[in-house]
């Protein structure tokens, strides 16, 4: 394993020319935040912008200043395949995860199921008090896949249930000619390492509501700052990215566990901070970058694609046949939960980069169990059994691309 060429899973490259500007975004202050709010804005069309430490960070924001418009609602709905941070943030503030399972195909919510788990206690008695349970809904794009946000409107029939788009795998996507992260009442983005583009970690909300905006703003106030050492740390961190992020070096990080590479974990006691100028110097030229990224991974995507619906005779491997303007990773289904595990493990050997996603559904996390006693979600629970991703970043190359697709092939 030692030595050997080894891809990152996901990786958006951190240069030395992104670690100088976030330096020199450092010395700028506060004026570098508002060159980075204001360029999003001018990006989304949005009329409001907010940068913090994390997605989660963002979203848990979000989520308090809804709880205060409505202190009597409890209960945030969620796709049940989905990333741990996200019932991680749920629970960090002072909420209730509530689950729908997903359709298999688009990973978003079963549409159906999403009526019911919305609506359905209106049919019982005490149907009114029930339902106003619901603080709201989050239509998720993930793996850049775009959620039908404006299905999930048609699912709400109470006006004050907001939707929110976890858009913290879609950044810079779009569904029908509208960017993802603009069509729900307020949106948020992950700015971290694996994402479509990163700032080591980093959180964006966006939404076009005045009143929200205006709460949101107050607690972003409130929040601590990244005092001068946290961003030295942050600086050594790009720099170590920056060097062993590259396929030569990613063996040697990988082979130190206690970096806890690619784990997906439940953990609500994460920061919560306003963003620091040096993380939005790093972010500058993100949008050429960001162009840049995702035609990159679109082009390997469909290499993949191509490989694939030509190759794979075998009915064991499914691939994801979509069209997406912003994909992170490649996904493929594969039923068969041995062949899964050989193919795991062979990567793991040849350092190919291919990775299981999230370990379970969110029922299933240990912490969370005693919640959903009694509801299944079996859709959910067999994604994440079947899910494997295929590495689509800038350091795949070509012969990367034909050894992994040989691999599979293969098998
Ligand atoms: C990564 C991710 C988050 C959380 O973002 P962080 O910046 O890692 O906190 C939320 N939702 C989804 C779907 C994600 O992939």
């Amino acid at each position: 394993m030692l030595f050997k060429r080894t891809l990152p899973p996901a990786a958006a490259p951190i240069y030395i020319d992104d670690i100088i500007s976030g330096v020199k975004g450092y010395f700028s202050g506060q004026q570098e935040i508002e060159r980075f709010r204001t360029e999003l804005k001018a990006y989304f069309g949005v009329r409001h912008c907010f940068l913090v430490s994390s997605g989660k960070a963002a979203l848990t924001i979000i989520l308090k200043v809804l709880q205060e418009i409505h202190p009597e609602r409890k209960e945030i709905v969620i796709p049940a395949y989905n990333c741990f941070s996200v019932p991680s943030a749920i629970t960090r503030a002072g909420l209730k995860t509530s689950l729908c399972d997903i359709n298999e195909d688009t990973l978003d919510f079963n549409y159906t199921e999403l009526s019911k788990v919305l609506n359905l206690e209106n049919k019982s008695s005490n149907a009114r008090s029930q339902n106003k349970k619901k603080l709201a809904v989050i239509a998720t794009h993930l793996f850049g896949i775009p959620a039908d946000v404006e299905k999930v409107r048609t699912c709400i029939d109470d006006p004050n249930v907001p939707i929110i788009e976890d858009a913290a795998q879609a950044m810079g996507g779009e569904y029908n000619g509208k960017k993802i992260g603009t069509r729900g009442d307020v949106s948020f983005f992950s700015l971290g390492r694996g994402k479509a583009f990163s700032t080591i970690e980093g959180g964006i909300i966006l939404t076009d509501r005045d009143t929200l905006a205006e709460e949101i703003k107050k607690k972003i106030e409130d929040l601590p700052s990244y005092s001068v050492l946290d961003q030295i740390i942050l600086c050594i961190y790009a720099v170590i990215l920056n060097v062993f992020m590259r396929p030569c070096l990613f063996w040697l990080p990988k082979s130190l566990p206690f970096l806890k590479l690619g784990e997906t974990i439940y953990d609500p006691n994460f920061i919560l901070k306003k963003m620091s100028p040096f993380q939005a110097g790093l972010a500058r030229n993100w949008q050429e970058k960001l162009k840049s990224l995702m035609e990159i991974r679109s082009k390997n995507a469909k290499h993949f694609g191509n490989a694939f619906r030509n190759n794979v005779c075998n009915k064991k491997i499914k691939t994801q046949d979509l069209k997406l303007s912003s994909p992170i990773r490649f996904l493929i289904k594969i039923e068969d939960r041995n062949l899964r595990e050989d193919i795991l493990k062979k990567s793991e050997k040849l350092g190919l980069g291919i990775m299981a996603t999230y370990p379970d559904s969110v029922d299933r996390i240990n912490e969370l169990m005693d919640d959903f006693e009694g509801q299944n979600f079996p859709v959910s629970m067999e994604c994440a059994k079947k899910i494997i991703t295929l590495p689509i970043h800038p350091f795949v190359s070509n012969e990367d691309k034909t050894r992994i697709v040989k691999q599979l092939v293969a098998s």
